[in-house]
């Protein structure tokens, strides 16, 4: 089968594996395994922010940056679509006992002005807003990018507000190599920035949450409560190393890939709209989407549903030439 589910489906490459089983390895809630602490640094340096704390996955990266922002009966603003809010089984309010104040914006980018109409007044008898959550690339819009520029107005919105700016950038690494943007251009507008190691960086699992030495010491303690704490987690973190040194470059490639699907389907009858294409991922509307989606599978074709009138497509690491072709041609059959 090819899988377009999702580009987390990947798994570790033998240059990945081999780099994991020769890992060297401690007990990471001493702070003691020597290749947990490489990535982490090496991921805050390359952002230029403090530190790094690994966590077993993006969402409990968000979760604890949303823990450490807020007190609970705070707010959190941030897109209708976005994962902290849709994808994370409502963790903000049990997790942080806090709401989400949320905005509409275009595939599910926010603007300034947005945020600064929405932050709240101070009331005893209104949610405090305390952080703005903005998601890039953002999975709900398609892959979509932010423009750089909007990101350094709402920078300045917070300060202006004392709110704090967290990134979810599970698909950061997607925009900057389309873009040229670097990572200690985010690193200097926001107070943390969650990535994920295991979408199109390819490994089998983990995230890192970076920020200030203050904010990590209590993201620890906050990781260490969600219960994410791990032991002799170097293994995976060999395989965040791995993927950061060999497979950031090579997102480019899944993102030729997403277009030339995205052509493909655009030239079919039964396709009324193709989300432009601008990273990895690719959003369609179709009438009758479980009809689609079988025939696509019955051909070999993976896809899932987003939403009634709409399928997703995501390439990766495992998404090869020939699988394109093969796809392109099975679209053409449709
Ligand atoms: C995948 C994803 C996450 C984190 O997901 P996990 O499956 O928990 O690792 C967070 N944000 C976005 C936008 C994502 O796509």
């Amino acid at each position: 089968m090819i899988e377009l589910r999702s580009d987390t489906f990947t798994k570790p490459t033998p240059g990945m594996l081999d780099a994991m089983m020769h890992a060297e390895v401690g007990d990471d809630v001493f702070g003691e395994d020597p290749t947990v602490n490489k990535l982490e640094s090496k991921l805050a340096a390359l952002f230029g922010m403090d530190e790094g704390v690994f966590c077993p996955s993006g969402t409990m990266a968000n979760q604890i940056g949303i823990r450490v922002h807020t007190q609970p009966q705070d707010e959190v603003i941030c897109d209708k679509h976005s994962h902290v809010y849709l994808y994370e089984g409502g963790g903000m309010a049990s997790n942080s006992g806090v709401l989400p104040n949320l905005l509409d914006g275009d595939r599910g980018r926010i603007t300034a002005a947005q945020v600064e109409a929405a932050i709240k007044p101070e009331a005893d008898y209104l949610t405090t807003s305390r952080l703005v959550v903005i998601e890039n690339t953002m999975n709900k819009g398609g892959g979509s990018i932010y423009d750089f520029s909007e990101i350094e107005k709402i920078h300045k919105v917070c300060d202006a507000h004392g709110l704090s700016l967290h990134l979810d950038g599970a698909r950061l690494f997607n925009a900057m190599v389309e873009t040229g943007e670097t990572p200690k251009q985010f690193g200097g507008v926001f107070n943390s920035i969650s990535v994920c190691l295991s979408k199109g960086l390819g490994t089998p699992i983990g995230s890192v949450l970076l920020g200030s030495k203050a904010l990590i010491k209590k993201a620890r303690r906050v990781r260490k409560v969600f219960g994410g704490g791990m032991r002799q987690a170097g293994y995976l973190a060999a395989a965040g190393i791995y993927a950061l040194d060999n497979n950031v470059e090579r997102l480019k490639e899944d993102h030729a890939h997403a277009r030339a699907l995205g052509e493909a389907l655009a030239k079919k009858d039964f396709v009324r709209e193709v989300m432009s294409v601008d990273t990895n991922i690719l959003i369609f509307s179709v009438d009758d989407v479980q009809k689609r989606l079988s025939q696509l599978k019955e051909k070999g074709v993976l896809a899932i549903a987003f939403g009634a009138q709409q399928i997703r497509m995501v390439t990766h690491l495992d998404f090869t030439d020939d699988d394109l072709e093969q796809t392109v041609d099975i679209i053409k059959t449709l």
